[in-house]
């Protein structure tokens, strides 16, 4: 209970937070973006805590007596498992622009917004711009900041 009330203080302080910035200029879809981009974020670190105390509890039951062992082993592994499973159910980056998925390639990089990106599914993607060779090989090695479809600035930070 105690959890849940400062997780809505931290929602209602970074919405304010969002807002005080939002008078810089930005553009619509950057501002509608904002919820999908803060969703992804939350979900990603609960994924890095979650697999950090898995394997820090594995790695744990490997020193620990065999009374010990399956105390921590299971809940590590268990705990391994999950991180697993919230990595492979991060929520979509939805452009507000264009109603599509931001994660993937399609005409525009990711990275700088330049039109032009030629995907390359099993050598890697390079834009020709920015010189960033962006790759979806177990994990995805860039920051998406414009929409691959419509080339909509989504998030100036990149999620
Ligand atoms: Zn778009
Ligand atoms: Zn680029």
């Amino acid at each position: 209970m105690k959890f849940k009330k400062s997780f809505n203080v931290s929602i209602r302080l970074g919405g304010a937070a969002a807002q005080e910035t939002a008078a810089a200029p930005a553009s619509d879809s950057a501002v509608g973006f904002q919820p999908a981009a803060s969703r992804y974020r939350r979900h990603l670190g609960r994924f890095v805590l979650v697999g950090i105390a898995g394997f820090f509890l594995s790695c744990l039951s490997l020193l620990v007596s065999d009374k010990l062992f399956p105390w921590l082993a299971y809940p590590g592994v268990a705990l391994v498992a999950l991180s697993l499973i919230i990595f492979f159910t991060l929520p979509s980056l939805i452009c507000p622009a264009c109603g599509r998925s931001a994660d993937g390639f399609d005409r525009y990089c990711p990275c700088c917004g330049a039109a032009g990106l030629e995907p390359k599914p099993f050598l890697g993607t390079r834009c020709n711009a920015c010189g960033k060779a962006m790759g979806r090989y177990k994990y995805r090695n860039y920051k998406i900041r414009f929409c691959t479809h419509c080339g909509a600035l989504l998030d100036t930070a990149g999620v």
